[in-house]
């Protein structure tokens, strides 16, 4: 006998949603549409508060939020989380600080629903590379500068063994992701690596937040930038020409005039 589809339990969606880089009009209309309507949002730690906020006063928020060595939940405990819901029928908004699949975990989440015979929807938001990219004006391509552009999460184990070469200098945009804790190691070995000390990295703190920071050093002072400055999460080191101080490029470039019509 063959099952009866009426008969069956509805599965509910999982939609992996981006939730962009903070500031809540940098939400994708999608975004916001699903969230507005949903009845059960799991979120990540990352994920503002003003964004949360839109959410229905009924829905059920639940939250997984991740921070360095300080788990609430455990990645196959949230996976199990979202199967579990969405076989009982419900559907589920996950939402993700910047994009899913931008070192978001977002593809694990989407394996373990396949596994389970749960329907996905991926929803892009704006990876805060780009949001920081923007609220700094810091262009991570420009056509003097650089045509090539890496994303590396500075956070895994066994950064040292990594090979990063080839992945910044002449020509190429660095940005990373997690490496705030790590700034130290990630400096010396891109210098062992052959990079120049001179070349400049911007720090980009809580980008598109009231209280973002953008600071600059060259690459030889980014550990002792970010204990000076007390650089705190979430933040994304750009190196790179494209990172330069504009407006310390700008002071130079005046002084040098005023030198020169002296
Ligand atoms: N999926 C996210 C990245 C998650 S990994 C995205 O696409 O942006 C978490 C890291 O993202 C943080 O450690 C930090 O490096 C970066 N990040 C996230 N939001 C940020 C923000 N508002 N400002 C600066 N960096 C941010």
């Amino acid at each position: 006998m063959t099952a009866n589809p009426s008969k069956m339990p509805r599965v509910g969606k999982v939609y992996l949603v981006g939730a962009g880089p903070g500031d809540p009009d940098l939400l994708t209309l999608r975004a916001a549409r699903l969230l507005m309507s949903a009845s059960l949002v799991v979120h990540d730690g990352l994920v503002d508060p003003a964004i949360l906020a839109m959410a229905r006063p009924t829905a059920k928020l639940v939250s997984v939020a991740k921070a360095r060595s300080r788990h609430t939940m455990k990645q196959e405990d949230i996976n199990a989380l979202l199967v579990r819901e969405a076989l009982a029928g419900n559907d589920v908004v996950r939402l993700k600080g910047g994009d899913p699949f931008v070192f978001g975990r977002g593809g694990e989440e989407a394996e373990a629903c396949h596994a389970a015979g749960v329907p996905v929807e991926v929803v892009p938001g704006i990876s805060s590379a780009l949001g920081a990219s923007a609220a700094a004006q810091i262009p991570l391509t420009h056509r003097d500068h650089a045509s090539i552009v890496s994303f590396v999460a500075g956070q895994c184990k066994g950064l040292s063994e990594q090979d990063w070469s080839g992945l910044a200098g002449k020509g190429r945009t660095l940005v990373i992701f997690m490496g705030i804790a790590t700034a130290a190691q990630i400096s010396e070995k891109l210098i062992a690596d052959g990079l120049a000390p001179d070349v400049p990295v911007a720090i980009i703190e809580k980008a598109t937040r009231s209280d973002m920071r953008v600071l600059h050093s060259p690459l030889a002072g980014l550990a002792h930038l970010v204990e000076s400055q007390k650089v705190q999460s979430p933040a994304l080191i750009v190196i790179g020409s494209v990172a330069a101080d504009h407006d310390s490029a700008d002071n130079t470039i005046r002084a040098l005039a005023l030198e020169a019509m002296q």
